[in-house]
């Protein structure tokens, strides 16, 4: 990859330059915790679902509700998809939330949709994870690096057909859930946040690992919904993801969705996302 010949005689003083965070984030639309805690303090629980093991369900989260991902049983990660309940071409997009956040993300950032809505789909309100910072691996949970494990990579890789990553389980959900065909739903399903995944690049060639997640049963996400979503959930065929992915050969366990309602009135001057105000000329 590197070719040390090639080198010029000014490398040093061109590697020294600063690095500047891209984006200007104490910018964005700012994040009142304290009125989601006070929402979610008298909300009840109205909706869930449990996703099985090495698979994928959808769910409906109302704006101004919140949901919980909740590890049961054994430690697992998952998959996660966001759509804008009322058109399924607004979806979260993984990038920009990198970008906007970081590699990995944790409670008052938010889930970001694809352009040109540019909005906020959900803000994280808890995480029973905070704790785990950074590794000495530079590893992470919630991770926004990842796309998902899908049949394509593992026959490219492995040549052999596996029916049951992350991409296919979020393909027969969407279709089952939104009433589609699987050749409708496919195209729908974008690159997730790792839920509860240990994740992060090798120190030395960059590439992308992961580690066995330190979620345990008990362990939960929850997220505040900023506008109408469908969500949709795969229990990874990875498991903790310690070992290998895109196989049955992983211990795997399932996890819980919850959607809690708040009580009325507790979310007083909060108001659903607004698409991105710009004006789509593009310099015409
Ligand atoms: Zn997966």
């Amino acid at each position: 990859m590197t070719d040390p010949s090639r080198e010029p005689a000014d490398a040093a003083a061109r590697r020294a330059a600063k690095p500047l965070v891209a984006y200007a984030v104490e910018q964005l639309p700012p994040v009142d915790l304290a009125l989601y805690a006070s929402a979610r303090a008298g909300a009840e629980p109205v909706d869930g679902v449990m996703v099985p093991p090495r698979d994928g369900r959808t769910f409906d989260v109302p704006a101004g509700h919140f949901f919980r991902i909740t590890s049961v049983d054994g430690p697992q990660v998952g998959d996660l998809n966001l759509w804008n309940a009322h058109d399924l071409t607004e979806r979260f997009f993984s990038g920009k939330t990198r970008q906007l956040h970081a590699t990995h993300v944790g409670i008052g950032d938010r889930l970001w949709s694809n352009l040109p809505g540019l909005r906020p789909m959900a803000t994280i309100t808890a995480d029973t994870l905070d704790w785990y910072g950074w590794d000495a691996d530079g590893g992470g949970v919630h991770d926004v690096i990842g796309t998902r494990c899908d049949p394509y990579t593992n026959c490219l890789l492995k040549g052999e057909e596996y029916h049951h990553c992350c991409h296919s389980n979020l393909t027969r959900a969407l279709a089952a859930g939104a009433g589609l065909s699987l050749a409708e739903a496919e195209p729908h399903v974008h690159d997730v946040m790792n839920v509860f995944m240990c994740t992060g690049f090798t120190l030395d060639t960059h590439q992308y690992f992961m580690k066995a997640s330190p979620v345990r049963p008990g362990d939960y996400i929850e997220f505040f919904a900023e506008m109408d979503l469908i969500g949709g959930l795969s229990a990874c065929p990875g498991g903790d993801c310690g070992s290998s992915h895109s196989d049955d050969s992983t211990p795997c366990y399932p996890l819980r969705v919850e959607v809690f309602r708040p009580a009325p009135g507790s979310l007083e001057g909060w108001q659903p996302a607004r698409p991105n105000s710009y004006s789509r000329s593009h310099g015409v």
